[in-house]
């Protein structure tokens, strides 16, 4: 019922929004207490109107009771003063008074209609047992019905003219009757029915304001998140130089904040993209004007162009199309990389078999420099890692060491582990990467020297691939070095693959 209940509300969109709810909860609040209180005081009222005027005509009747003792009323009817007692306040108060003889016969009665029939209500019963009055308001006919014992009071005098001394001290309350009276309310029906007029009117205009307060307190409170809604749309047509700020509420401020945050790093984001661009345009260009200028030179010789010449320049064509290939390679398998970040394809890898394999296969390209190419492992590791990228992050470094290493030099790659992480070395006795340098080498595009590494035929992309590589594998990538020396860099690979 509740889950039902719920998924109405939801499918309602008005109840979504908040502005709606501030405005339910604002009129709702406004409402209620209003229509209590002046439900409870209109029915505090008709309480206190029924008892007012009930004690007023229960004081006149116990007057009254008195005289019809006095007048001896109930053995002899015929005492015009009290007849005339009676119908006063029969009209008075727009009412009906009957008076009952001990033997419950109606002795009375000012309507005049019931005068020699017996009465045998509860309530007339009651009163004449205990001597004591009563009163039951019946709202729906409106009138209230009063029961008035006639009671007289054995009088010392009495008991004496009896003769009977032990009558003496005790005075004794005898039930001589019982006047039953109906009392109109309809007066008081009258005011209530006023009141209430008056009461819905005010309610009603209560209800036009609360509404107007309601509609202009909803209105008013969500002011500042639209605000942030539209500086936020602003922002859609391009990042402002100024953070924007609606400081009306800590909640605007939050959102405003987070907001802010999330621009400044989409404005790095989008002048890194940009430069990006303009660097892989500028480097694919390179080799293509190379191959023009080539061509263009080899073409503006004529027709009678010697063999030589022209193989020279071939050649030259074949290295800059090779360079052009290899910018190519890399930018895919790096948008490859970028990519399948989700997609990683672990497997339990035999790291040492791994980078014995991988130097197997660099040694000849290092054996053509005279470098000798050293593998130290201190332990057998097997870790959980994608071997394909493991293989292209331990072929990029060994590559970059042999690459920029001296005629005649080494490189040496050591593997450990602990019972966390395994860690690869990778040390050369190369030109070394200024201090300045190292901690742009994971740029794309970056190139400590520019036409050497061209020379070499680096693309500035390698690093970047690799540590892109490493971090997927939720791994570091260190990297130290003393220019002309040699640099070492150092690889941590958790043992166990975390996917989170
Ligand atoms: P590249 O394709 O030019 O080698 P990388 O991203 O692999 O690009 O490396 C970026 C730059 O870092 C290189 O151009 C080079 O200047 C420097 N570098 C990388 N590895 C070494 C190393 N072992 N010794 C010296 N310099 C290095």
């Amino acid at each position: 019922m509740n889950i039902k209940l719920k998924k109405i509300l939801s499918q309602l969109k008005v109840l979504r929004s908040l502005k709606a709810r501030i405005f339910i909860i604002v009129f709702l609040i406004g409402i209620i207490p209003s229509i209590i209180l002046t439900y409870g005081i209109l029915e505090n009222y008709e309480d206190r109107a029924v008892s007012v005027r009930t004690s007023d005509v229960q004081n006149q009747l116990n007057i009254i009771a008195n005289h019809l003792i006095t007048y001896n009323y109930l053995t002899d009817t015929s005492s015009e003063v009290i007849s005339a007692e009676l119908e006063q306040i029969s009209n008075l108060y727009d009412g009906r008074i009957m008076v009952i003889n001990s033997g419950l016969k109606v002795i009375k009665d000012t309507y005049g209609t019931s005068e020699g029939r017996t009465v045998i209500t509860e309530s007339v019963i009651k009163c004449m047992k205990e001597g004591t009055g009563g009163s039951n308001y019946d709202a729906e006919y409106g009138y209230i019905e009063i029961t008035t014992p006639i009671i007289e009071t054995a009088a010392a005098d009495a008991a004496v003219g009896n003769g009977a001394t032990e009558n003496k001290e005790k005075k004794k309350d005898v039930v001589l009757g019982v006047m039953l009276t109906n009392v109109s309310t309809e007066s008081i029906n009258v005011t209530l029915d006023i009141l209430s007029r008056r009461a819905l009117l005010l309610a009603i205009l209560m209800l036009v304001a609360i509404f107007a307060i309601a509609l202009l307190l909803s209105h008013v409170l969500m002011k500042p998140f639209e605000r942030v809604a539209k500086a936020i749309s602003e922002v859609k047509e391009g990042y402002k130089d100024e953070p924007i700020s609606v400081p009306d509420y800590l909640e605007t401020e939050h959102i405003v904040d987070a907001f802010n945050e999330l621009q400044n790093r989409m404005k790095v984001v989008d002048t890194s993209r940009q430069e990006f661009v303009a660097n892989v345009s500028h480097e694919l260009k390179t080799p293509i004007t190379s191959v023009k200028v080539l061509a263009d030179s080899l073409l503006a010789q004529g027709d009678n162009v010697p063999a030589e010449l022209y193989r020279e320049f071939m050649v030259d064509i074949a290295e800059e199309i090779e360079r052009e290939d290899k910018i190519i390679n890399d930018l895919l398998s790096m948008v490859k990389m970028d990519r399948t970040v989700a997609t990683m394809n672990v497997t339990v890898v035999d790291v040492n078999a791994l980078t014995e394999l991988i130097l197997k296969r660099l040694r000849p390209i290092a054996r053509k420099r005279d470098i000798e190419v050293v593998f130290e492992s201190k332990r057998a590791v097997t870790a959980e890692a994608d071997e394909v990228k493991l293989t292209l992050i331990i072929t990029n470094l060994v590559e970059n060491a042999i690459k920029y290493n001296r005629e005649q030099g080494w490189v040496k790659v050591v593997l450990d582990a602990d019972h966390q992480f395994f860690t690869l070395e990778i040390e050369d006795s190369g030109i070394g990467i200024p201090e300045a340098s190292l901690e742009h080498i994971y740029e794309r595009f970056y190139r400590v020297d520019k036409s050497h590494s061209r020379e070499i035929g680096g693309t500035g992309l390698g690093l970047a691939i690799t540590r892109n590589a490493i971090l997927m594998h939720r791994g570091s990538i260190k990297a130290s070095s003393v220019e002309g020396e040699g640099t070492t860099f150092s690889v941590k690979i958790p043992l166990s693959y975390v996917n989170a």
